[in-house]
């Protein structure tokens, strides 16, 4: 194997040490620890343990954590109705509307309905906007992890050529507006992009969101090329049990890149982790406090 493992549970688990300490001086502040609640309309099994996995973390770092689970049949109304009441909540810091909703449920009007300042998911109109502005806002979990593990391998990512395989609003989009930020010429690849190799071959850095399992083969990769696969697919295996694999070809890809994420192990906790750092960045916020992380 030639390319380094980023450990993204490492990373992640050192951001949320961070973010206990944030908390436990927040909590010292406000008089009570800061909150994220997170609302589950139906039954969806990956869903559940996304939100089961969040809500112990919340535990974890020291805030407060509030589930509120919804029956799939329940109204837009009853939705939006429980989005303002936890806008109007001041133990609640961070609200969470896990995706998707089940059929019948706007999820574009739900989320509108979230309070941008609690936007911790970073998906509000505003909070989406504040990125493509370059402005401080609440920025949306995955692509805010994929760039802290770029950058864990190369600290300064200026004028690298920077690929994006996807264009979702929840990654493809936001994370090539980030590279940006960060001073990396960036290229946008899609469903109709024509050498989707070519492009992969032109990056310094190659970010893979597509959804796809093992779309992308090690001979596209760039000798030494940092590659983050955002990818989570699941592969049928005979005992029944399933493998999660990325979007791109791990095996082959670690013999040319020069650093790479696992999946799983590589971005999935990153978004956690940035989802529990940007509660806090919530709670300091939007009592007009400083920044309680650098
Ligand atoms: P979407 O389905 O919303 O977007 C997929 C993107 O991939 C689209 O822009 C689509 O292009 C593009 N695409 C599809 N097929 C191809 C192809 N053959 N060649 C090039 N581009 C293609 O997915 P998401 O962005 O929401 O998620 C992407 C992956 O990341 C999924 O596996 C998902 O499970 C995972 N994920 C992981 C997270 C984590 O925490 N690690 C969090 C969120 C997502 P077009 O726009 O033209 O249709």
């Amino acid at each position: 194997m030639g390319a380094s493992l980023i450990d993204g549970k490492a990373i992640a688990a050192s951001v949320r040490a961070d973010v206990a300490g944030a908390a436990a001086d927040l909590t010292g502040r406000i008089g009570h620890k800061p909150g994220l609640a997170v609302i589950l309309v139906g039954e969806d099994p990956a869903s559940q343990v996304y939100v089961r996995n969040k809500v112990k973390l919340t535990g974890a770092v020291g805030m407060h954590s509030v589930e509120h689970r919804l029956a799939a049949g329940t109204s837009q109304a009853v939705v939006e109705e429980l989005i303002d009441s936890l806008n109007a909540d001041d133990h609640v810091d961070g609200i969470l509307l896990q995706l998707p909703l089940p059929e019948g449920l706007d999820a574009n009007a739900a989320i509108a309905r979230i309070d941008p300042s609690k936007d911790v998911d970073g998906l509000t109109e505003t909070n989406a906007g504040r990125v493509l502005l370059g402005r401080r806002g609440l920025v949306a979990c995955t692509p805010q992890g994929s760039v802290i593990l770029a950058k864990s391998v190369l600290a300064d990512l200026s004028g690298k050529n920077a690929g994006v395989v996807g264009r979702s609003i929840l990654v493809g989009k936001p994370l090539s507006l980030l590279l940006q930020a960060e001073n990396a010429t960036v290229t946008m690849a899609h469903s109709r992009t024509q050498d989707l190799a070519a492009v992969c071959r032109g990056a310094d850095i190659l970010c893979a969101a597509v959804g796809r399992p093992e779309m992308i083969k090690g001979d596209w990769i760039k000798p030494g090329a940092i590659v983050i696969d955002v990818g989570i697919n699941r592969l049928e295996t005979p005992d029944g049990k399933g493998r999660l694999v990325g979007d791109v070809a791990f095996e082959e890809a670690k013999e040319v890149a020069g650093a790479i994420t696992p999946v799983p192990g590589g971005v999935g906790p990153m978004t956690i982790a940035c989802l529990l750092k940007n509660t806090v960045l919530a709670a300091a916020r939007r009592r007009g406090w400083a920044d309680p992380l650098g």
